[in-house]
């Protein structure tokens, strides 16, 4: 049998990398930070990852996560309700509910779980769910997981939200799903206009705060945070693989009988591995080190302030930014690879996205900031940008 699907998988793989959509993955042999070193030896500046307050190496979460480690083992080779649940999983979830100021949290073993568990525990053919196009993958298939009926509005855009929530009167319940930050732009979605919008026609509201916890609003703390919404948003979903530590781990946190469904119903919750000690005594101290101190929130968007003035002082064309990402914007797609693969050879590492992953005729370069980021880093990729860019045309 293996003999045709394997010419099949060999067609389609060869079709994949004749569109130049093949996925190449370079292995670091260093731990995460500003500076990696490959295989080779070489050294590189690391643009691209969502390490985004430069906790991916940090030597506070690092002893949490060994003493946790000895102190309570390796793993837990349960789910949570059959005998899956330390202490310290409690105490994770109410550091995850007190820095977002909700009732109560639960982890997942990612944020894509928290996603594709939230929305089927909670709703059902007679609701609907309203959700933002440019919404992260994890959403899209949670929203298929689940039977309400699906509306879509462009991204950000309020006008098409508003369309949907009238059409959307026809069902039980309505709950409008956004992305916090919008990974591709670095945009903030307008959570002021939906909450209004939200109240205005009877709607839920949830936000996937994955790129925006930890970088947003005046202590880093969300789109809440930014808009002054405390109590107006019933679910958060996050990650604790970008600001939070880089690790793995998920969680949803919002109101109390909605965490508590939840716990009861949800999916990647009930048939999935319990997170292991180490996360979570790494997790516990994340928050207590964010309790602390906002400086590496600080650091990180004085960062992007500087990078970007630099960069648009060089003549390039930088979308306006709310976040840690900067888009650089190249227009068209093969000059994205090619500036992308010269940066590299320069040792920056950045992502060249082009269509279908953004619009078509809107190829760009993706920088990710971080609180890692030295100045001399900062000023070393300026420098790669302004030689790659002269060579390429981009600058005149
Ligand atoms: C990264 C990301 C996820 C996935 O998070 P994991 O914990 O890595 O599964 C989900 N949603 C958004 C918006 C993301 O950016």
């Amino acid at each position: 049998m293996y003999g045709k699907f394997q010419q099949y998988l060999q067609d389609e793989l060869k079709a994949i990398e004749e569109a130049g959509l093949y996925k190449h993955e370079r292995n670091i042999c260093s731990p995460q930070g500003a500076e990696i070193i490959l295989e080779d030896g070489s050294k590189a500046l690391n643009f691209c990852a969502n390490n985004y307050l430069g906790l991916s190496n940090n030597p506070r979460l690092i002893a949490a996560a060994k003493k946790a480690m000895d102190d309570r083992g390796y793993g837990m080779s349960s789910v949570r309700f059959i005998c899956g649940a330390q202490d310290l999983h409690r105490e994770l979830e109410k550091a995850v509910a007190k820095y977002f100021h909700t009732d109560d949290a639960i982890l997942y073993a990612a944020c894509f779980d928290a996603n594709g568990g939230v929305f089927e525990p909670l709703l059902t053919a007679e609701d609907a769910i309203i959700s933002d196009a440019l919404n992260h993958a994890s959403i899209i298939d949670g929203v298929r997981l689940c039977k309400a009926v699906r509306y879509r509005y462009a991204n950000a855009n309020m006008e098409e939200l508003e369309n949907c929530l009238k059409e959307a009167q026809a069902q039980r319940f309505r709950i409008i799903v956004t992305d916090g930050v919008f990974s591709m732009d670095g945009n903030v979605a307008p959570m002021d206009r939906i909450c209004e919008l939200a109240e205005k026609y009877d709607a839920l509201v949830m936000v996937d705060e994955s790129h925006s916890a930890g970088v947003v609003g005046p202590t880093g703390r969300g789109v809440a945070e930014q808009f002054n919404l405390y109590g107006r948003i019933d679910i958060h979903t996050g990650t604790l693989g970008k600001s939070f530590g880089g690790a793995v781990g998920g969680f949803t946190t919002g109101r109390q009988e909605i965490i508590d469904m939840l716990r009861q119903r949800s999916r990647p919750y009930l048939f999935s591995n319990s997170l292991p000690p180490m996360i979570c005594g790494a997790g516990i101290e994340l928050f207590k080190m964010l309790e602390e101190s906002n400086d590496l929130h600080d650091k990180q968007q004085e960062n992007v302030r500087y990078f970007r003035e630099k960069m648009l002082a060089a003549g390039f064309d930088c979308k306006p930014t709310q976040s840690a990402i900067l888009a650089v914007m190249l227009y068209d797609a093969p000059l994205s690879q090619k500036f992308a693969a010269r940066m590299a050879e320069e040792g920056i590492f950045v992502t060249g996205f082009y269509y279908p992953v953004v619009p078509k005729g809107q190829a760009r370069i993706r920088v990710q900031i971080s609180a890692a980021h030295e100045k001399e880093h900062l000023d070393k990729a300026i420098a790669a940008f302004i030689k790659v860019g002269r060579e390429l045309g981009v600058l005149k």
